[in-house]
């Protein structure tokens, strides 16, 4: 288990929360990019699996009091044969580990964020109760807030991303009767936005936040790990590549303008990493530790 120390960027007091680690096919992971080229980027098993990680983000401000929770990992919903396809630890809760570490209470979450509603953003949201006859919520104050677009579609998938949008993640979200479908220009509170793009899935939401002088962003699955950065090392996993690629290329040239940090939500090495060229002009992930983080001391805004 990790533990994190809490950052401050102006109102908003920012503790990753861990939901575990998640095993993925590099070669999915990595899309058209061989495999000659990405396993010297990475370490694989001997599944030719490359470790990823689950990184939530959980945001206070101080401002409205409100608790926000940015996504919430796979959970614990699945046996043990699909918990090895994952390679997460079957019978643990990384999750609910990881909350209690931080000292919150799932009860305490006013609203639970989802980038998307990938298996492994929202399988935290319920869990099986104790005979495995019914889905329990586990966020019981929360407002669930989604895309509106991505509700959508996550309602009515293309054949090829139906596996990714599970029924027991999505129905009972639906069913809550505290779902908030949010339009692309959203602002949860002054300093807090998202930024909506629709590369990997339509209506994907990137939260940022700023304290007047740097923002930060979570980068959910535009940039999985540092070496999702370069244009042609797009996932096999997004449905449309080429929005990817310019989603990318327009984000990369406004992050390195304006020196962006970006939390790495599935990056196993990295919490935090900003942008910057390479000799040759392209754009690049360079990993930055919490301790040369801009946001230090809680009181920067
Ligand atoms: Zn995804």
């Amino acid at each position: 288990m990790n533990s994190f120390t809490p950052f401050q960027i102006g109102p908003f007091t920012c503790t990753p929360i861990d939901a575990g680690n998640i095993w993925l096919d590099g070669g999915a992971m990595f899309g058209v990019v061989p495999y000659t080229m990405w396993s010297k980027a990475i370490e694989h098993d001997d599944r030719l699996r490359i470790p990823m990680t689950m990184r939530c983000l959980l945001i206070e401000s101080s401002e409205t009091g409100h608790r926000y929770l940015i996504d919430n990992g796979i959970g614990t919903k699945y046996d043990a044969k699909r918990c090895d396809i994952y390679g997460i630890p079957f019978g643990q809760d990384p999750l609910m580990d990881s909350l209690a570490q931080a000292g919150v209470d799932p009860a305490d979450i006013t609203h639970m964020v989802f980038s998307h509603l990938h298996f492994d953003h929202c399988g935290g949201t319920t869990a099986w109760n104790a005979d495995q006859t019914s889905l329990e919520h586990r966020f019981h104050n929360a407002t669930f807030v989604v895309n509106q677009r991505h509700w959508e579609e996550a309602n009515n998938p293309n054949a090829r991303e139906t596996a990714s949008f599970l029924c027991d993640n999505i129905a009972p979200i639906g069913d809550s009767g505290k779902l908030l479908t949010i339009p692309d220009d959203h602002e949860f509170e002054p300093g807090f936005d998202v930024i909506v793009i629709d590369g990997h899935t339509i209506g994907q939401q990137l939260p940022r936040l700023t304290n007047g002088t740097r923002t930060m962003v979570y980068a959910a699955d535009l940039f999985p790990t540092v070496h999702h950065v370069p244009v042609p090392w797009v996932m096999g996993y997004d449905m449309r590549p080429t929005v990817t690629l310019q989603e990318k290329a327009r984000l990369c040239a406004e992050s390195v303008k304006n020196d962006w940090i970006w939390f790495m939500e599935h990056d196993a090495h990295h919490t935090f990493m900003t942008l910057d060229k390479d000799e040759r002009d392209r754009y690049i992930g360079i990993p930055l530790a919490a301790s040369e983080l801009p946001f230090h001391g809680g009181n920067n805004d």
